[in-house]
C-alpha cells in the first residue's frame, strides 16, 4: 500500500512539473506573436477617426474638434468664422 501511494504521488508530481514546463513554454514561444495581438486589436479599435475642420481643412482627432451645428472645427475660432461666412 505504501509503495502504491508513493508511485501516485510520483506520477502527480511528475504531472504538476509537466503541465507547469507546458505553461512556461506557452508564455515564452508564441508570447511575441499571440502576446502581442490581443494588446493590438484595443489599440486598433482605439484608433480614433479623424475630422476636418470646415474652415481651414486642417485634420484633427475627433476628440480635440470642436463640434458646432453638425460641422467640425479646430476650434470654437473657426467654428465662429466658418459659420459666420455661412450666414452672409
Ligand atoms: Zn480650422
Amino acid at each position: 500500500m505504501g509503495k502504491v501511494l508513493f508511485w501516485f504521488i510520483v506520477i502527480v508530481a511528475i504531472l504538476f512539473v509537466a503541465r507547469l514546463l507546458s505553461r512556461n513554454a506557452i508564455k515564452q514561444a508564441p508570447s511575441g506573436k499571440l502576446g502581442r495581438t490581443p494588446a493590438d486589436a484595443p489599440d486598433m479599435n482605439r484608433a480614433e477617426a479623424m475630422v476636418r475642420c470646415d474652415h481651414c481643412g486642417i485634420h484633427m482627432p475627433r476628440s480635440e474638434a470642436f463640434l458646432s451645428n453638425g460641422r467640425t472645427w479646430c476650434g470654437p475660432e473657426h467654428a465662429r468664422i466658418g459659420q459666420g461666412k455661412n450666414a452672409q
